[in-house]
């Protein structure tokens, strides 16, 4: 890959089948990388970014300050969250699987002593899939009632960027199931928005309305859910 430097900023280039040249500053370290034309001289791109470094500058600086989660390493005595509420996990040395039991606010979790991070993170998300899958019939009846529609089918499904994701042709509701970390509220609000696609495709003014109808305090549930971690609906 082609790099420039400007102004004292590495910025990588890729050239390829395009019209426009653009820039863009990639989290989560704040690389900056310039897509261009094929044939465009270095001496264009170099321009093209000096035109726009304090901007740059702004954006690469933006990125480097905001502050980055230090990775869960399921040890004991760090905190996870089990519906809102922070639970302190207790690792204990187990044979075969492993498994996840809640006493009190303790999250213990039995797993062999040299399974990886990796491994643990994947029996918590085994977890707070079964968390979900007993809180979600019972409100998905209530909300189906309110609504007046009716979901085909819904599964509990690990998403990075989404909390809920809905096919109002096939009916079928996706939820993240990180949502059991987060307050039940939250998991209330992502059934109620699903459900309000299968009446309403986009978020536009008609599915405002409903929301505000069905859900009134949606609002603020919704900022509270995007304000803990990334991910949106
Ligand atoms: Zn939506």
């Amino acid at each position: 890959m082609d790099q420039i430097t400007v102004g004292g900023i590495d910025i990588q280039v890729t050239r390829k089948k395009m019209k426009n040249m653009y820039i863009r500053v990639l989290p989560p370290d704040g690389r900056v990388r310039i897509s261009a034309p094929r044939r465009t001289p270095d001496a264009v791109l170099r321009s093209f970014a000096a035109a726009r470094l304090e901007c740059i500058q702004k954006h690469v600086h933006k990125l480097r300050a905001r502050p980055r989660p230090a990775a869960c390493q399921f040890v004991s005595g760090e905190i996870h969250q089990v519906w809102g509420r922070p639970c302190r996990l207790e690792v204990l040395p187990a044979s075969g699987r492993g498994r996840i039991s809640l006493a009190g606010d303790a999250l213990i979790l039995q797993a062999p002593e040299d399974s990886g991070a990796e491994k643990r993170a994947g029996l918590l998300n085994d977890w707070y899939r079964a968390e979900l899958k007993q809180a979600v019939p019972a409100l998905l009846e209530k909300w189906q009632q309110v609504v007046g529609v009716r979901a085909a089918e819904w599964r509990p499904r690990n998403m990075r960027t989404r909390w809920g994701s809905c096919n109002p042709r096939r009916k079928r509701i996706w939820l993240n199931l990180q949502l059991a970390a987060n307050p039940p509220e939250c998991l209330e609000y992502v059934i109620v928005h699903e459900l309000v696609h299968l009446l309403e495709i986009r978020h536009n003014d008609r599915f405002r309305g409903f929301m505000d109808k069905f859900y009134p305090n949606w609002r603020s549930v919704r900022q509270r859910l995007n304000g803990r971690t990334s991910g949106q609906i």
